[in-house]
């Protein structure tokens, strides 16, 4: 297979060809994932501005506050608390000023987890997309935009989280290296991806869950972000590749998507859908499936955290450079 397009990332012509995806909304459009052979980058292929906005529907984003069913979003902000926690700690052991922190969040969804950050005394703002439904239910610290508009010069802030929304964006030196521009001194940056260089993307190839096509328009492995952050002035790197809720849900879907080919993350639109409307007869079949493969996916998920190849990417690096955006 022969790719021809420009890379989105360094403008590069030469591809090498990974594998085939059917799209994951549809069944219906076939993506090809390639490297690019100047910057390395692993991306889905030809993805039009068009189907990008329809990927990202009201559907998407949920309605009001909720997304899934009500225990799902309850066990959601349980984890979102947890994050936000350990977050907060580790800035202050690198920061001895413990001023009141300034945390952007970009591509922050409804805004679950910089309400945790709020909560805990934090100074909150967050992105989001241009489909995303503000004004209705929608909170005040969310703003429509990107950290590379113009208005957002001259704003600096002490902790940066990417929340498997790195993934979505084409641009992504471009983008951490602006990022890196609005750091402080000291300032953490956090960066949570699915590991393209773990054993579920290996095991399940195209039915991987976290291949999310057409919306992830770029995969990361350990190394490939490393390499970038280095080179954008960020350091003291710490890593992680567990995350229970991401990587065992992962595991089991993408074993329904290998079992059930034609039905691609059927249980995941179930239960976004059920938000609202208490329909739970379609979701029966796939629970019973489910708690099948929950025990192989616990020991897949503490396994592959063990020896680093986890579903799941969570870096923190830190900015030890004085802000040269001031
Ligand atoms: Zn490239």
């Amino acid at each position: 297979m022969v790719l021809n397009s420009l890379c989105k990332n360094c403008g590069g012509s030469k591809w090498t060809a990974l594998y085939s995806v059917t799209d994951f909304d549809t069944g219906t459009k076939v993506y090809w994932l390639g490297k690019c052979e100047n910057c390395q980058i692993i991306a889905t292929m030809d993805v039009s501005v068009d189907t990008l906005s329809r990927a990202y529907s009201r559907q998407y984003y949920g309605s009001g506050n909720a997304k899934f069913p009500h225990f799902l979003e309850r066990w959601l902000t349980a984890g979102s608390r947890r994050n936000a926690k350990t977050i907060l700690d580790e800035w202050r052991f690198g920061d001895e000023h413990h001023k009141t922190p300034s945390v952007l969040d970009i591509g922050c969804g409804r805004g679950t987890l910089l309400r945790e950050f709020q909560s805990l005394g934090a100074d909150i703002l967050g992105l989001e997309r241009p489909e995303f439904p503000l004004g209705e239910a929608s909170a005040q610290f969310i703003r429509v935009g990107s950290i590379m508009d113009e208005q957002f010069n001259g704003c600096n802030f002490d902790i940066v989280i990417f929340w498997h929304v790195l993934e979505h964006m084409a641009e992504v030196e471009d983008m951490l290296q602006t990022v890196s521009g609005h750091m402080n001194e000291n300032a953490l940056l956090i960066i949570a991806v699915p590991n393209f260089g773990s054993y579920q993307q290996r095991l399940f190839t195209r039915h991987w869950f976290h291949l999310d096509i057409p919306r992830h328009l770029n995969h990361f492995d350990k190394n490939w972000l490393v390499t970038c952050l280095n080179r954008n002035g960020l350091s003291e790197f710490s890593i992680s590749t567990f995350d229970l809720t991401q990587n065992i849900y992962g595991f089991v879907q993408s074993a329904l998507n290998l079992l059930f080919p034609g039905r691609p993350n059927a249980m995941y639109r179930l239960l976004k859908h059920q938000a609202g409307n208490r329909n739970w007869f379609g979701l029966i079949p796939w629970v019973c499936f489910a708690l099948l493969l929950l025990p192989i996916a616990l020991l897949e998920s503490a396994f592959s955290a063990l020896t680093g190849r986890g579903a799941t990417l969570t870096m923190y690096a830190r900015n030890r450079s004085k802000n040269r955006n001031k």
